[in-house]
């Protein structure tokens, strides 16, 4: 199989591999779109079994940026980087320098950021080689950690879910949490807060016990928490939640929470849709974190500061967005995967021209 015929390929605008003999650094990055701005999306490292995979990987994260980043109305296209190896014991200074030069190489195409394996302090050394880097800290632009928007951005979801599903606001509403990590935890406290009763699954004992303490959550094993009497499955974890092993076991009316990819495959969210569940497609309803990074970006460009007061208003906007693609979801009676990955298409057509 070549590239071009790869079923992730989707017309990406570019596709580009570093090598740098001296730090071993061996990146891709795909830039699915620029349509609508730079690409911006974060680098992963990962220990792939391939460089096939981490082409793969690297070709469905940057479509998937380019997508919500268009839901979240943003003035970016999407773009991703992988870099290859083990993020415990491969990092190094000028690994991450030797990045920033790939990065700088394409001259603000893309924007890069954290993402799974890779830190701001790693971003640090990639900031000497380029300056297309956002989630850094300590200087005014800083947008800091993304996940208290996002959270914000999912409860509002989930509230909306509700209405739209049950015709009730939050107050006795069950709501069953998987992993609750950053979001996870974000998200519980503010359930909570509107009356929530919260069921919550994490591998991480610590974590659980904190949340529980602080909403009064019921604790069950990870495994446990498809099965759970609840209204709401709020996927917070890791990807692939939604499966066909574990959507017959779920007895919720909504599904709606902060993962990425949290269909396991396309053809789920059809299955979703005829068992009459509403499910919130996740990189709408998550798109909290990249609106506070593009405002870091923002500022970096105007040579400013943050600005808290876009980043509430695209949130608003954001909640709009995921009420517009319910409803036709609702109307058209298509799955509102579907729904969403057609109005993301076409604001990127639209913005090409
Ligand atoms: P995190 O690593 O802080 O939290 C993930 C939690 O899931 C951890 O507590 C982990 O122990 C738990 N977990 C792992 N496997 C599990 C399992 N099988 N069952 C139950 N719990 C399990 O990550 P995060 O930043 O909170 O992100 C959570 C999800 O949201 C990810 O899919 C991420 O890609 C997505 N997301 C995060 C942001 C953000 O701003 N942080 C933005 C958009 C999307």
């Amino acid at each position: 199989m070549t590239l071009f015929d790869s079923p992730d390929f989707e017309g990406h605008e570019g596709v580009h591999t570093f090598f740098d003999e001296k730090t071993g650094l061996k990146s891709i990055i795909a830039i699915h779109s620029t349509a609508r701005g730079p690409a911006a999306g974060g680098c992963r490292m990962w220990d792939y079994s391939s460089s096939e995979a981490a082409l793969t990987d690297a070709l469905r994260l940057s479509r998937g940026m380019s997508y919500k980043n268009a839901m979240a109305d943003l003035e970016f296209g999407g773009g991703k980087a992988v870099i290859l190896g083990d993020s415990r014991s491969q990092k190094t200074p000028a690994l991450f320098e030797a990045f920033g030069r790939a990065v700088d190489s394409l001259n603000g195409q893309y924007w890069t950021a954290e993402d799974v394996g890779v830190s701001p302090s790693d971003l640090e050394s990639t900031r000497k080689t380029t300056r297309y880097v956002a989630g850094l800290e300590g200087h005014a632009a800083a947008s800091g950690d993304p996940s208290p928007v996002t959270a914000e951005g999912v409860f509002r979801g989930v509230r909306l879910c509700v209405e739209k599903a049950l015709q009730r606001d939050l107050k006795g509403v069950r709501v069953a949490i998987q992993g609750v990590g950053h979001v996870g935890a974000y998200l519980a406290e503010k359930l909570h807060a509107a009356g929530a009763v919260l069921i919550i699954a994490d591998v991480n004992q610590t974590a659980l016990q904190e949340v529980a303490a602080k909403t009064g959550a019921t604790i069950v094993p990870t495994d446990a928490i498809f099965d759970v009497e609840a209204d709401v499955f709020a996927p917070c974890a890791l990807g692939g939640a939604i499966s066909a092993a574990t959507l017959p076991r779920l007895k919720v009316k909504v599904i709606a929470g902060g993962a990425n990819n949290q269909l396991a495959d396309a053809m789920i969210g059809q299955t979703v849709f005829d068992r009459g569940i509403l499910y919130a497609p996740d990189y709408v309803i998550n798109g909290g974190g990249i609106i506070n990074v593009a405002a870091e970006i923002r500022a970096l460009e105007a040579g400013g500061s943050f600005d808290g007061a876009w980043v509430a208003t695209k949130l608003d906007r954001l909640a709009q967005t995921l009420g517009e693609v319910i409803d036709q979801s609702i109307t058209e009676q298509r799955p509102a995967n579907l729904v969403a990955d057609e109005i993301a298409r076409a604001r990127i057509a639209a913005a090409r021209g």
